[in-house]
């Protein structure tokens, strides 16, 4: 476990020190991410080390999250896992960010120079989102199409039967 983190950081003072730090952030507390859940239960965990990088401030380490999804097949929940190695540069504008090369990935930082934790990782987390949401192929919770493919419900079977009943009845009528 490392140090805990306050909410609004300085990255390149907390580079200074040779410390890991953990984060725990409510999902609910990632707006835009949270727009994109089925819903936001559950915590964001982060351990982190910032480093110095060039004129800027790395910020690496482990991100864990359990994401809930709708699947797009057959509309109920389904849980995302994801547990990623992450690497963010701190720079100061979109310009600095877009001189970063392309395997580098950017977080702006505010005047201050200081960043939202939300702000830190909300970004990386989208990305990690899968572009369709399924379940894995052959899952039983999978369920689609049962109704539509599989036995008849007992109900539609008996109403099927009555027009023959009917029949039957009106012939016996007419003999009588
Ligand atoms: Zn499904």
């Amino acid at each position: 476990m490392g140090k805990p983190i306050t909410s609004q950081i300085q990255p390149e003072l907390l580079a200074r020190e040779n410390t890991v730090y953990s984060v725990c952030v409510p999902l609910a507390q990632f707006k835009r991410l949270a727009k994109l859940l089925n819903d936001t239960q559950g915590d964001f965990t982060a351990e982190c080390r910032f480093s110095a990088f060039d004129a800027n401030t790395k910020v690496s380490g482990q991100w864990q999250a359990e994401l809930s999804l709708v699947c797009q097949r057959c509309l109920k929940p389904i849980a995302f896992k994801v547990d990623v190695p992450f690497q963010l540069i701190c720079v100061e504008s979109e310009v600095e960010a877009n001189e970063l090369s392309d395997e580098l990935e950017p977080v702006i930082l505010d005047d201050e120079r200081k960043i939202h934790i939300v702000d830190l990782f909300e970004d990386d987390i989208i990305l990690q989102l899968p572009d369709v949401a399924r379940h894995e192929e052959g899952d039983s919770d999978c369920t689609v199409g049962k109704m539509e493919f599989g036995k008849l419900p007992d109900t539609i079977k008996s109403e099927k039967r009555n027009p023959f009943e009917a029949l039957e009845a009106l012939k016996k009528d007419l003999k009588n």
